[in-house]
C-alpha cells in the first residue's frame, strides 16, 4: 500500500497481522515487516516463556561464540597464549583489547561499536591494526593516568 505524503516522496505502510494497526515502514527497514514492534516483542517474550530450554541453549551458544571470537581476537593481537602487552598478565579473564592511539580503529570506535560486536566487527574487517591486548588493571591505569604505573616505574 502506498500513501502519498508531502512532496514527491511516498511512504510505504503495512498492516500488523496481529493487532491490525496500519503503520509506516521505517526507511532503515531491510524487509517488509508483518507485525508491529510491540507485537514482535510480545511474541518473542511468549516464545521465551514457552521454550525455556531452547532459550537456555541459545544463550549458551551465543556465549560460546562470544568466547571463541574473543579468544581469537586476543590471540591475533597478542599471540598464543595471549598476554598483557604491559605487565604480561596471561589470565584470559583479565585481558581485553585496547585501542592504540592513532590506530586505524579510531574510526570504528567512533561508530560506537562495543562489546562482543566489536570483536565481530574486527574479524569482519580482517583484523585491522591499531589494537593491543592489555589486562584490565593496565587498561584502566592507562585510561585514567595516560600511562600505566608499570611503564612509569620501568621506562624500558
Ligand atoms: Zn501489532
Ligand atoms: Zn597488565
Ligand atoms: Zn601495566
Amino acid at each position: 500500500m502506498r500513501t502519498a505524503v508531502k512532496g514527491a516522496r511516498t511512504m510505504e505502510t503495512f498492516t500488523c497481522t496481529k493487532c491490525l494497526q496500519v503503520l509506516s515502514i521505517s526507511e532503515q527497514a531491510k524487509w517488509r515487516p508483518t507485525r508491529c514492534r510491540p507485537c514482535i516483542y510480545k511474541a518473542q517474550k511468549e516464545w521465551r516463556y514457552n521454550n525455556p530450554e531452547q532459550m537456555a541453549k541459545a544463550v549458551a551458544r551465543t556465549k560460546r561464540q562470544h568466547l571463541r571470537i574473543r579468544q581469537e581476537a586476543l590471540a591475533i593481537y597478542s599471540g598464543d597464549p595471549p598476554r598483557c602487552a604491559c605487565c604480561g598478565e596471561t589470565e584470559l579473564t583479565f585481558l581485553a583489547l585496547d585501542h592504540i592511539e592513532g590506530g586505524g580503529t579510531a574510526e570504528f570506535l567512533r561508530l560506537g561499536v562495543a562489546g562482543s560486536s566489536f570483536y565481530a566487527f574486527l574479524r569482519n574487517n580482517g583484523w585491522p591494526p591499531g589494537i593491543q591486548v592489555l589486562c584490565h588493571n593496565c587498561n584502566q591505569a592507562k585510561g585514567s593516568h595516560g600511562k600505566c604505573p608499570h611503564v612509569l616505574s620501568n621506562p624500558n
